[in-house]
């Protein structure tokens, strides 16, 4: 087996980058929202390689990216207004749009779906490298297919030493959850999958923003989902995760009748656990915090050998629900409401 070559963010690293890229290969890169496995999105058998490395299911369609806002035209059919304002208002940042697509976007890259998700990422290292490529980079989470996304590129390389042939090491990702995802119906906007950019913040384009039932809910093998992401096994750690949704001194009484000594709990602050000597995971206080460490602490429990989790229950507001979404997955929709 071959060692996975981690590159820094310099010019001469970008340019590797994107030499490898243009060659047909994939690369783990930093984004603000977590870590991607780029390849050329216009290159059938460079974005096979995406889903062969992951071990991701065909189905399942890749986010392709671009560095200004004109790269779009060719991957669409049309752009619609919304989506227009939608990329003045946040782009560059965690945000994919969904729109119809041209016969420029490989089947391959949409999962054979006829519409392509696509994002600008505010990251300048991310941009550098698909400017220096020259072509819309295809890139998933630059995980294995079912582990927690990749918010290092320690995390990156855990899971594809190996597998691909570098990695840009930009730090550790700021957002830390994957980007807002939304499609348009007709002069509203439906939210597929919540990250960074907020309903609220949504709202502030337009007042009409559903939020797909995907979101907070289980979906049954037999449902065509819009976003197919939502239906796979996610982010789930080797323990079983429990979600307790209750203010911190509920937690807290929670878990003094209910969890056993070698439980870990999960929480904002260290106040939720006040008196308890299990192992804990601090989060932080504000959603931003928690969105950002989240995927770390949900490797952490891997590494600790935890078998029984109790986690507190993110907001379900602003950038809450993006945490809250990925949480629910890692605990299999596992919640007690107090
Ligand atoms: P990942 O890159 O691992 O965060 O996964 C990208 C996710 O974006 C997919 O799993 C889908 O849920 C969503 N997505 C990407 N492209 C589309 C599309 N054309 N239609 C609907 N959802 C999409
Ligand atoms: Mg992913």
């Amino acid at each position: 087996m071959f060692e996975t070559k981690i590159l820094g963010t310099d010019e001469k690293s970008v340019r590797l980058a994107a030499e490898l890229i243009k060659s047909g290969e994939v690369v783990g890169i930093p984004t603000e929202t977590v870590y991607g496995l780029g390849a050329d999105a216009f290159d059938e058998a460079a974005v096979r390689k995406i889903f062969a490395a992951k071990g991701r299911p065909a189905d399942n369609p890749l986010i392709v990216h671009v560095s200004a806002f004109d790269e779009i035209a060719p991957l669409v059919i049309e752009i619609p207004e919304l989506a227009k304002k939608c990329a003045e208002k946040f782009w560059p940042g965690p945000l994919t749009m969904i729109m119809p697509k041209s016969n420029r976007i490989p089947l391959v890259t949409s999962g054979g779906l006829d519409t392509v998700g696509i994002r600008m990422p505010s990251n300048s290292t991310a941009r550098a490298v698909i400017r220096e490529s020259g072509c819309p980079i295809a890139a998933p989470s630059a995980n294995l297919s079912g582990s927690p996304s990749p918010t290092t590129a320690q995390h990156v390389f855990a899971d594809m030493n190996g597998r691909i042939p570098a990695i840009v090491d930009g730090g550790a990702c700021g957002v830390g959850v994957e980007s807002t995802v939304i499609s348009f119906e007709g002069d509203g906007i439906r939210l597929l999958r919540p990250g960074f950019i907020s309903v609220e913040d949504l709202k502030e384009v337009t007042e009409n923003v559903m939020v797909d039932k995907g979101v907070l809910e289980m979906l049954g093998n037999d449902v065509k989902v819009s976003s197919p992401g939502m239906k796979y096994k996610h982010y789930a750690p080797k323990a079983e995760v429990t979600i307790v949704d209750g203010s911190s001194m509920q937690f807290n009484e929670f878990c003094k009748a209910n969890a056993d000594e070698s439980d870990t709990l999960m929480v904002f602050t260290e106040a939720d656990a006040e008196g308890l000597y299990n192992r804990k995971i601090v989060l932080g206080a504000s959603d931003e915090e928690q969105a950002q460490h989240l995927f770390d602490a949900l490797r952490e429990l891997d590494v600790m050998g935890a078998e029984k989790v109790y986690a507190r229950c993110p907001r379900k507001t602003g950038v809450g629900l993006a945490v809250y979404n990925r949480l629910l997955r890692a605990a299999a929709f596992r919640v007690i409401h107090i």
